[in-house]
């Protein structure tokens, strides 16, 4: 019978399994048994609609059996089953990667990585066996179909006898070697084991044949070995335990196998609600965001149950966007199971759940932060993004939720600090909170305006990402503070006397300035001497409403009609030398200072990283004055 071949990206995967680097290999257990449920409910909702099967509740069941002598494990159900399309379709290629590019990063990808980003599924079987066949049966048919196959070189479906509807898994478990003892696979306490630790709150019995002692009638103290059909799993969701039965490590376990993420989660939330209306919540905050996580593909929402049924796998409502990297459950009898119907009443009970979850994740953050700073700046720097584009977006109506949740680094040691403590380190003198904006903190250290404000004593925040500015423009304010971007706005920083003779200074030199505007063509909007630089000759700074850095954004924005404009005040430090040599030549040699105001304009822009108009013009400039 000729054997069929695995799809590309399935073998690859099954290539990965076989060899499997991965260390928990228990989970296998685990995926079978899940599809073994998944199968459980679809056949449970197709008796619902039209009650031809005859069966009931509780005849729906997982079965596990060993056979030491063979070396055999098997996991049967009498779920939906499979026809042969479906064998081929279902086990043939990866179900789980669904639409994703599987192909594309592969290479560079780890096993644990590729697990984490498509779960591991049926496959995972060829983690601890050498082959594995499938029976299956739909209920509407009388034909059984087999599927076997011993790994990458592919697989057979042949038709075969199946006495009841349902899938039958067989694993033929690897012999043991010098570092793995496959045959642990084979125990009753090891299957015991990982059923408790990974599949016990699945709703279906998950039966056993187990040996047990049992007194021997008549006798005081012997006993005998009898074999009892065993429950191995409580059935009750880890949900609707009491927190204090469970460990962290039974939270991370649930965690990582419902939501198929490689790391623990960073925080985990568990709250009961009783009340006007009651619920339970199963929250988790990611280490990390998934690979999925700032793209268009992201589907934001938490799985909704009613009475431990499912009924919802992503409900959208139930996240605001700016938390929506927030996964979890929540689970209520007071909704009811056909929740597609979306009665007013239901929908009114979603929000307000939808509101204390709000409550609640922002409350844990605020938490988490006090008292545990290195895990608040790990989830910052994952999601820190998404609560800053909460901040700005729909006109700033969440700006009161998510003003304390944010983060900038800071010229106070360069640390990550929030706005609460930015402002609880100003000293008496300073009015207003700074920050300027740059690719990196480095670049903006090396403003010749950073300079300025930190000889004053006074902190910077470096807004390096895109969004922090219209942030922080956004809020406005922050405890009455308001916020100066030091690149564009009046620094302030000098006396009143200081003032008056900048002033002076600038209008007695009315004329010379003017020429040099001009020599600049358009470029910026006005040249002025400024006493605010320590050692730099020149800075380039902004007035008006959009930022140097606004500028660069919009316009590479998609679709920007490229119209953005800032603003530019050429300023020159008029203790600087230089301003003693622009006077002079100023009427006596006019060519000349043209040449200087486009070199200095030039080197403003080197400085604040804005590429420069006519780079050839600039060399040349330069090469005139060197030879
Ligand atoms: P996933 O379960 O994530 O879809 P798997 O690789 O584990 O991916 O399984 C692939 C598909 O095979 C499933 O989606 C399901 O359609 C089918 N399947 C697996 N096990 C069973 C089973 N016991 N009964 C019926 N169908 C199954």
């Amino acid at each position: 019978m000729a054997k069929k071949q695995f799809k590309a990206e399935s073998k690859k995967l099954l290539d990965m399994m076989v060899n499997s680097i991965y260390t928990n290999k228990d989970i296998f257990l685990r995926e079978l048994i899940s599809n073994a449920s998944d199968a459980l409910d679809k056949r449970y909702y197709h008796a619902l609609a039209d009650d031809a099967t005859g069966m009931a509740r509780e005849d729906y069941r997982i079965q596990i059996a060993v056979d030491k002598d063979a070396r055999t494990l098997t996991v049967s159900d009498n779920g939906c089953g499979m026809t042969d399309k479906e064998l081929e379709s279902n086990l043939g290629t990866i179900a789980r990667s669904g639409s994703l590019d599987f192909k594309s990063g592969l290479e560079n990808k780890s096993a644990v990585e590729i697990i984490g980003q498509f779960g591991v599924g049926f496959y995972s079987a060829f983690m601890v066996s050498d082959k594995v066949t499938v029976e299956s049966r739909t209920h509407d048919s009388e034909q059984g179909y087999r599927w076997v196959s011993a790994g990458a070189d592919g697989y057979t479906i042949t038709p075969c006898d199946k006495e009841t509807a349902g899938t039958t898994v067989t694993l033929h478990i690897k012999e043991d070697t010098d570092d793995e003892k496959y045959s642990r696979y084979l125990e009753d306490y090891k299957i015991r084991e990982i059923v408790s630790k990974y599949s016990d709150y699945i709703r279906y019995p998950i039966m056993m044949d187990t040996e047990t002692e049992e007194p021997v009638e008549g006798s005081e103290d012997e006993t005998r070995t009898v074999v009892k059909p065993t429950q191995l799993n409580s059935m009750v969701p880890l949900w609707r335990k009491n927190k204090n039965e469970i460990t962290k490590e039974e939270y991370d376990n649930f965690y990582q196998s419902k939501f198929y993420d490689y790391e623990a989660p960073l925080h985990t939330i568990h709250s009961k609600t009783e009340g006007q209306i009651s619920y339970d919540a199963l929250l988790y905050i990611p280490a990390h965001a998934s690979f999925d996580y700032y793209t268009k593909e992201f589907e934001k929402g938490l799985q909704l149950y009613t009475n431990g049924v499912l009924i919802m796998e992503k409900c959208a409502d139930l996240l605001p966007d700016y938390f929506s990297f927030v996964r979890g459950l929540v689970d209520s009898a007071d909704l009811t199971l056909n929740i597609s119907r979306e009665t007013l009443q239901q929908d009114h009970l979603l929000k307000i759940i939808a509101k204390n979850i709000e409550k609640k994740i922002k409350s844990e953050l605020e938490k988490l932060l006090k008292n545990d700073r290195e895990a608040y700046e790990k989830f910052f720097a994952a999601f820190g993004l998404q609560l800053k584009f909460g901040l700005y977006q729909n006109y700033g109506m969440n700006k009161d939720t998510l003003k304390d949740l944010i983060m900038f680094r800071s010229s106070a040691e360069k640390k990550m600090t929030t706005l609460a403590e930015y402002v609880s380190r100003m000293p008496e003198a300073q009015k207003t909170i700074y920050y300027a904006c740059g690719e990196t903190v480095d670049k903006i250290d090396l403003l010749p305006q950073t300079d300025a404000v930190k000889a004053k004593g006074f902190e910077v925040l470096y807004c390096t990402d895109d969004v922090d500015e219209f942030a922080l423009r956004m809020l406005r304010e922050y405890d009455g503070k308001t916020f100066t971007n030091i690149c564009a706005d009046e620094l302030d920083l000098d006396t009143e006397a200081e003032k008056e003779a900048l002033k002076a200074e600038n209008d007695a030199a009315k004329d010379l300035l003017t020429f040099l505007k001009e020599s600049l063509d358009g470029a910026v909007d006005a040249v002025r001497f400024t006493g605010k630089l320590q050692n730099h000759p020149v800075c380039l700074t902004s007035e008006g409403m959009l930022s140097l850095e606004m500028e660069k954004v919009l316009n590479a924005m998609p679709n920007a009609n490229q119209g953005a404009k800032a603003q530019l005040v050429l300023e020159i430090n008029r203790n600087h030398p230089i301003a003693a040599t622009l006077k002079a030549l100023f009427g006596t040699d006019d060519e000349k200072l043209k040449k200087y105001a486009k070199l200095l304009y030039a080197q403003s822009c080197l400085i604040s990283g804005k590429p420069l108009d006519d780079p050839t013009e600039f060399s040349s400039l330069v090469c005139e004055l060197m030879v």
